[in-house]
């Protein structure tokens, strides 16, 4: 029963770089760039933030998915999800959409509103080759349904994904099994969060800075941290200031990886067949 804790020390820490994409969403990205190219199953991950219209107004409309998994999760704001399955999700704050585009799916996700802060994230997951070309699959989730468990020393662990304590997240039936916690710690918090030993991962800073591991400088706001392997969690502890980190783990699905723009396949030649089906309207079918 009672394992000692071995936090995961860090591999790899870089900042996340300004871009942009959809219709002109100016986004930070921290993984799936060239420092941080892939977490294997994790491909990218945008955060954006802005409370300039500018910077989100023109959002992502209809554009096609193949092979991998998207994920928004809401910090702020609000925006309409549509897609070609014909599901619609209100994307608001604290709610997340995990959304399999498996064999194809065309989505838009565009503001629902002219003016004020719009904060979240969005990540992708990739499929392993077995479920590349599955049903695509949409699950909503109201910001209610995620639990939210309170520290003893004070902050918070939102369970969006996989499990912290005895509370399990409502995000369920993913091939890589992952993990996705928002920690929340005031200044002087710290906590332990278990990690399955067979899952690599990430941690991101969204707010002030965290140390993050055995006694590596703290990891600033904006930045990832990619775990080492070993070790059975991570240790995160606030500075003066409190500190907000996203924690993303999951299975490793160890294949090839042939991405380009909205498709993530194994192979090159799976990757021209995907924009083919795309461009003679079979994407979907
Ligand atoms: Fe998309």
């Amino acid at each position: 029963m009672n394992t000692p804790f071995q936090t995961r020390s860090i591999s790899t820490t870089a900042k996340a770089t300004n871009t942009s994409d959809g219709a002109g969403v100016r986004l930070m990205r921290s993984l799936g760039t060239s420092q941080v190219p892939l977490v294997d199953p994790f491909l990218m991950l945008d955060e954006f933030r802005s409370d300039d219209p500018n910077d989100y107004i023109a959002g992502f409309p209809a554009h096609p998915h193949r092979g991998f998994e998207t994920v928004t999760y809401m910090l702020a704001g609000s925006m309409q999800h549509k897609d070609s399955v014909g599901n619609t999700g209100n994307l608001r704050p604290g709610s997340v959409q995990w959304m399999t585009a498996a064999r194809g799916i065309i989505h838009s996700e565009m503001p629902k509103q002219e003016d004020g802060l719009m904060w979240g994230f969005q990540l992708w997951v990739n499929l392993p080759a077995a479920d590349k070309m599955g049903d695509p699959r949409y699950q909503d989730i109201d910001p209610e349904a995620i639990p939210e468990h309170t520290l003893p020393g004070g902050g918070t662990v939102r369970v969006v994904a996989g499990r912290f304590g005895d509370q399990e997240g409502p995000v369920g039936g993913v091939a890589t099994e992952p993990m996705m916690l928002d920690v929340g710690l005031p200044a002087g918090g710290s906590v332990d969060v278990p990690i399955p030993t067979a899952h690599n991962g990430f941690a991101y800073v969204f707010e002030g800075a965290a140390q993050l591991g055995n006694g590596e400088a703290p990891v600033a706001r904006g930045h990832i941290a990619v775990l080492g392997r070993e070790g059975d969690g991570l240790h995160i502890a606030a500075g003066d200031e409190g500190t907000r980190v996203l924690v993303v783990t999951g299975k490793p699905i160890d294949e090839p990886v042939a991405r380009y723009g909205p498709f993530v396949m194994n192979t090159r030649s799976e990757l021209e067949q995907a924009f083919a089906d795309y461009r003679s309207g079979r994407l979907t079918q």
